[in-house]
């Protein structure tokens, strides 16, 4: 055969294969629904979608409609050149208002919001300390920006203490963290991080794509949750989650605003979102506001369902959520009960290099408001019947 220039990846894929890493693309068929799906053409009960108060499903679709008849599809262009139209503006607003926040931005996903803003704010003359457990797209940020890279181990503050001692000479120094880890389900230590931002003159950075609509008084996420909202110079979040529409934001000062809207590569050159996804995000902001039983309610199933786990036995590490990882470690093993759940009918998706470091994979239980307490129940029976096999010699 003539010059094969992809021979290399097929050896790639076969050597993913041979360590149980390799992915395939599954098809959802009908609506997307947190608590229920048909997936490869086999009905399951869903614990696997991130729509958490199940707002996507129903309550937002009327709000869409509404707004494709009033403003159409399609934004045209970049925010800066015609974007950026009345229901972007209007969502800005409101995001800012219900986030206590001087300003908002909004970027075409939580992943661009991330590749954008830390580079914005850092170049090679700085330094980013970064947890080790972050997520990929604050990862990637941090590398674009070139600035130094710091990675402290998970939640470990004192190393950090000591790492950013020793940073004093670099021009800017920036604190990123995930508020809720995405995999694990804990929280960063937000008011000791607070505390070093202020003690060595940092930025303090934190990321509450999977808290924003379920912790907090008013559902505003981690730092609300844990009072550091004024410790935080940059708040980042995402529209595509417990929000159930599409899109990333950051909030913070007007000046940080006005500076990303210039600098923040992924909102300068990348097309605007539809605004009927921004209307969707507003009805969102509304219920989260005004139906507040669906965080409270999904939060005690889950501290309900972690306890239960963990008296079967699995382990489910340190979260506090409504992500409840069990820990496998290797990742053939994750595969295996995974497929075994599936078998019973319940989708869990088994997670494993690299979405988490290597030795760490883990089932990943991701409730939602929507998931009824017989399909808890069934979840539960299953995970009883699968430890028990686990158990055996
Ligand atoms: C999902 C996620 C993102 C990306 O958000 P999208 O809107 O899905 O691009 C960013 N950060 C964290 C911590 C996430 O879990």
């Amino acid at each position: 055969m003539s010059h094969d220039p992809f021979a290399w990846l097929d050896d790639e894929l076969v050597s993913l294969e041979a360590n149980h890493l390799r992915r395939r693309l599954s098809t959802r068929e009908g609506r997307q629904r947190p608590a229920t799906i048909r997936l490869d053409g086999r009905p399951m009960v869903n614990f696997a979608s991130n729509d958490y108060l199940g707002l996507a499903a129903e309550s937002l679709v009327e709000a869409v409609e509404k707004a494709l008849h009033q403003v159409g599809w399609g934004s045209g262009a970049s925010p800066l050149i015609t974007g950026r139209g009345a229901v972007h503006a209007e969502l800005e607003r409101t995001l800012a208002d219900f986030e206590g926040a001087e300003a908002a931005l909004l970027f075409p996903t939580g992943f661009a919001a991330n590749t954008g803003t830390i580079p914005a704010l850092l170049d090679k003359r700085d330094v980013v300390y970064s947890d080790a457990k972050n997520h990929a797209s604050i990862i990637d940020g941090c590398r674009l920006s070139g600035a130094r890279i710091e990675v402290y181990p998970h939640r470990d503050v004192d190393y950090l203490r000591t790492a950013i001692q020793d940073g004093r000479a670099f021009r800017r120094r920036l604190i990123v963290t995930d508020g809720l880890f995405s995999m694990d389900g804990d929280f960063a230590p937000l008011a000791e991080l607070a505390e070093l931002a202020e003690q060595f003159d940092a930025m303090l950075m934190v990321d509450e794509a999977h808290a924003t609509g379920v912790f907090g008084q008013r559902g505003r996420g981690v730092c609300e949750q844990l009072g550091v909202e004024d410790g935080v110079h940059v708040r980042v979040g995402t529209l595509s989650k417990a929000l159930g529409s599409i899109g990333g934001f950051v909030v913070g000062q007007q000046c940080l605003i006005d500076w990303l809207a210039n600098r923040a590569r992924s909102y300068v050159f990348s097309t605007a979102l539809p605004e009927a996804t921004a209307a969707a995000a507003l009805e969102a902001l509304r219920l989260i506001q005004s139906e507040p039983f669906r965080r409270t309610e999904l939060l005690s199933r889950a501290a309900q369902l972690r306890e239960d786990l963990k008296r079967q036995g699995w382990h489910t590490g340190d979260s506090v959520s409504q992500i409840i990882p069990v820990a496998v470690g290797d990742p053939a093993r994750a595969m295996e009960l995974a497929s075994a759940l599936k078998e019973r009918g319940l989708l869990v998706p088994g997670i494993r290099p690299p979405s988490v470091p290597p030795g760490e994979s883990l089932l990943r239980i991701s409730l939602s408001y929507d998931h009824t307490d017989e399909m808890i129940d069934r979840l539960l029976q299953a995970m009883a019947e699968l430890k028990v096999a686990d158990d055996a010699p």
